[in-house]
Formats: structure tokens, sequence, C-alpha cells
């Protein structure tokens, strides 16, 4: 499992969950910012900082958000 950012990010691009994060596995993106599925612990932290709320624990995610499961793979497979 893990945590993933949503669309509220990509107006947003705030980026305090990179600050927050206790593993350094949240990346910038061109258009938002990405956590990496192989390294986030789901601590949560990223969640509690988030000015858009737009990170959820992966089973939280609403299906229209599910691309972005998806979307943070591929950024990270990418590189
Ligand atoms: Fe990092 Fe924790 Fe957020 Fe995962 S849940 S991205 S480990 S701050």
């Amino acid at each position: 499992m893990t945590h993933v950012i949503t669309a509220p990010c990509m107006a947003e691009k705030a980026g305090e969950c990179v600050d927050v994060c206790p593993v350094d596995c949240i990346l910038e993106g061109e258009d938002q910012f990405y956590i990496d599925p192989d390294l986030c612990i789901d601590c949560g932290a990223c969640t509690a900082v988030c000015p858009v709320d737009a990170i959820f624990y992966e089973d939280d995610l609403l299906p229209e958000d599910m691309e972005f499961v998806d979307k943070a793979k591929k950024f990270f497979m990418e590189g």
C-alpha cells in the first residue's frame, strides 16, 4: 500500500509534504508532486500537512482518483 497524491495538487503544488516525509519519497513532477509507492511507509505525515487535502491512503481513494495510482507508478518507472 501507499499514499497517493491526487488532482488538487495540480493546481496548488504547495510542497509541504516533501518536508515532512521521513523517507524522502515525494518528488516534484511537472504537473504535481508524486509519492514513490515502493518507498512510502504509510505514516500519514504528508496527509496531515497538505493544504488542499490532495493526499489519500490508497485504500481510501475515490474511484475517480484511482488513475493517480497508475500515474505515480508511471512517473517513477520513467524516472
Ligand atoms: Fe512519506 Fe509518510 Fe506520506 Fe508515505 S505517508 S509519502 S512515507 S509522509
